[in-house]
């Protein structure tokens, strides 16, 4: 080895030191993927020289065909891995092996809760990368020289994973990083031909970059085994993407997805598309089966890998999918597009338009036979991606209708209050002559499935799906119909039922109103103040009176939000309305002194804001006033 000048010894951020310790700890029963980690940064690594050589062919200083060498030393326990990429300068060593550069790192490491088995589950999420090295190794070293550096400009990075590692010049002829891998004393299986080949055609034998190993070979008699060995490709050493569907094992699918996604999980569905025509690309798209911990974070990555003509063009390409699509990873790699376009480029060409919606439709059809096809699965999917659809509609304008058709609500059909019912679901069993879809939106399930507002529809048996998403209101604002149908809020508006409701139903609330008339003008009087009108409710059976929320105002869930981010809030007032058989009514109705006819006008209504789950603006008054009347009625 040369000589070694401007050695240093630097500390691991703290997260590197947490997620150590965690891997060594947590990872344990998974070992071997430490390979597929190496191999995959390997890959990356070659990737980034075939792009970077494409502006600056002098970088592949001679030497184009790029390759991974996996080799071992059963005496010295050692596994090397060699590959001819992109290499690293000395700044990016300390950078990439010394910290993690992710967005919300730290949110993330204080979610940890230090029980093993759960964090090992975090872990995954995470993705584990090059520090997976020390789960097999209690030491590392990394020989690396960034193509283009003169070979006095190598460096050596060398740890035992503990809390530092040291860094120092030297020289390397070669371009590209060769891992040494020191194995734990219990760890020596990895020092095997045979293992190594099995592991890697477990994980990596989608990696296009041809993965060597030395041909096994037992030197004849008498003779030492040959310096330089014959190297002999393991893996298949293709593109995943271009080969034929029907050619591809799922778990070359699966392996693929976690190399390109950093995800330690298979994931739940993809599809694998090739496009000829006016436009070329493959396309290879995956939902995930779990959000990523950034998944609401505003600099998250997201987007697909990009590749022209097989070559590797950038890493999170955001503009082949619309944002409520972010969470999908893939690849799509195009025969129209230039070699060196770039981001500005991608956001201008109209080629990319049309690719996007291409691409979109196939995301939405593949979640579209993943609901169909694996209602299981498809549950999954929506608890960890579902919030984020829901932002589809008010995005997408063209494919609300699909989008629509994959939104999954809670009901009151369902006692679960998951949300499993999807709207076609609700309409092929809506009641004969119902030509609305009704839905409830507020704060929790517990609070909406007690509403006043659902005693009509209880006692008609009719459906009415319960929405509790913070966004629920606003995606609702979007999605004012569904294959034909109306999507009506229950608790805004006069509440019409259509034909659900007979001539005669019709006829005699007509009645009852009227009959009414001075007790609806009475209490217009005293709640001038709070109510823009006082009507006879047809929707109650069991409360006395219930708030609505006009037609065109803000509801309350919309109302909360904004005045908790301290927007000025439009002052509405909600409609009152009463149940006319209810004995409390019958009571006001009978209570000839204005002052106590006024108070129990107001306690009926801040009661009827409490049951919708306001808040009251005096809480005070209506104390005093209930208990005024607490007092007369014991005496
Ligand atoms: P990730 O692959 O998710 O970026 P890793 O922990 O696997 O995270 O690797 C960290 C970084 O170290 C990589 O992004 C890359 O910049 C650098 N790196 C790792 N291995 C190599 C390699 N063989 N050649 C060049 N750079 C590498
Ligand atoms: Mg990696």
């Amino acid at each position: 080895m040369s000589v070694e000048t401007q050695k240093e010894t630097l500390g691991f951020q703290t997260e590197v030191k947490q997620l150590l310790h965690l891997m060594i700890h947590s990872l344990y029963s998974n070992k071997e993927i430490f390979l597929r980690e190496l191999i995959s940064n390997a890959s990356d690594a070659a990737d980034k020289l075939r792009f970077e050589a494409l502006a600056k062919p002098e970088l592949l200083e001679g030497g184009a065909e790029l390759r991974i060498r996996v080799s071992f030393d059963k005496d010295a326990r050692t596994v090397t891995l060699d590959d001819n990429g992109i290499g690293m300068s000395r700044d990016e060593v300390v950078t990439h092996l010394g910290t993690i550069a992710k967005s919300g790192t730290a949110d993330f490491m204080k979610n940890l809760t230090g029980d093993q088995k759960k964090d090992s589950h975090l872990i995954g999420q995470f993705g584990v990368g090059f520090y997976s090295a020390f789960i097999v190794a209690d030491q590392v070293d990394v020989y690396t020289r960034r193509a283009g550096l003169p070979a006095s400009e190598a460096v050596h990075w060398s740890s035992r994973g503990e809390g530092e590692f040291e860094v120092a010049t030297i020289d390397k002829p070669e371009r590209g990083t060769r891992i040494v891998l020191h194995l734990k004393a219990d760890e020596t299986e990895f020092a095997d031909g045979w293992r190594l080949r099995n592991v890697i055609k477990k994980y990596s034998d989608h990696i296009a970059l041809p993965i060597e190993l030395p041909k096994e070979q037992a030197p004849a008699e008498g003779e030492a085994a040959p310096a330089e060995p014959e190297w002999e490709t393991v893996n298949r050493a293709s593109a995943l993407w271009t080969r034929p569907r029907a050619e591809i094992k799922d778990e070359e699918y699966q392996e693929f997805y976690k190399h390109i996604s950093h995800d330690f999980e298979n994931p739940l569905s993809w599809s694998h598309n090739k496009v000829e025509g006016k436009l070329e690309y493959s396309s290879l798209l995956y939902v995930p089966a779990r959000a990523p911990f950034d998944l609401y974070q505003r600099e998250a990555p997201r987007g697909l890998k990009l590749y022209v003509q097989r070559v590797f063009i950038m890493d999170q390409a955001e503009s082949f999918l619309p944002l409520y699509l972010r969470f999908i990873k893939g690849v799509v790699d195009s025969n129209d597009l230039s070699l060196n376009v770039s981001r500005e480029i991608l956001q201008k060409d109209p080629i990319i338009d049309s690719m996007k919606s291409a691409l979109t439709k196939r995301v939405l059809d593949m979640l579209e036979k993943l609901a169909q096809n694996e209602p299981e699965q498809y549950k999954t999917f929506w608890k960890n991606f579902g919030q984020v659809l829901k932002e589809g509609p008010a995005e997408d304008f063209a494919n609300k209708e699909k989008i629509a058709g994959l939104l999954r609500f809670a009901s009151t059909q369902d006692d679960s209050g998951e949300p499993t019912v999807g709207l076609a679901e609700y309409l092929a069993r809506a009641k004969e002559g119902q030509d609305k879809i009704y839905y409830l939106t507020g704060e929790s399930y517990a609070q909406v499935k007690n509403s006043p507002h659902l005693e009509v529809f209880r006692k008609k048996g009719i459906e009415v799906l319960l929405l509790t998403d913070r966004i629920d209101e606003w995606l609702m604002s979007y999605l004012t119909d569904f294959d034909g149908k109306g999507l009506v809020d229950v608790a805004r508006g006069d509440l019409d039922l259509g034909k659900l409701d007979s001539e005669e139903d019709k006829k005699a609330q007509e009645e009852v109103a009227k009959s009414k008339e001075g007790l609806v003008e009475r209490l217009k009087g005293a709640l001038e103040q709070s109510v823009s009108e006082v009507r006879v409710s047809h929707r109650l059976t069991d409360s006395p009176a219930i708030l609505a929320i006009g037609e065109q105002d803000l509801g309350l869930q919309m109302r909360q939000i904004l005045e908790a981010s301290g927007q000025k809030v439009p002052d509405s007032k909600p409609i009152f309305e009463f149940n006319p058989a209810h004995p409390l009514i019958e009571k006001l109705d009978a209570e000839p002194d204005e002052d106590r006819f006024n108070d129990f006008a107001h306690i009926l209504f801040d009661q009827a804001a409490l049951a919708a789950g306001d808040s009251l603006k005096d809480p005070a008054a209506y104390v005093r006033r209930l208990n005024k009347l607490l007092i007369e009625l014991s005496v």
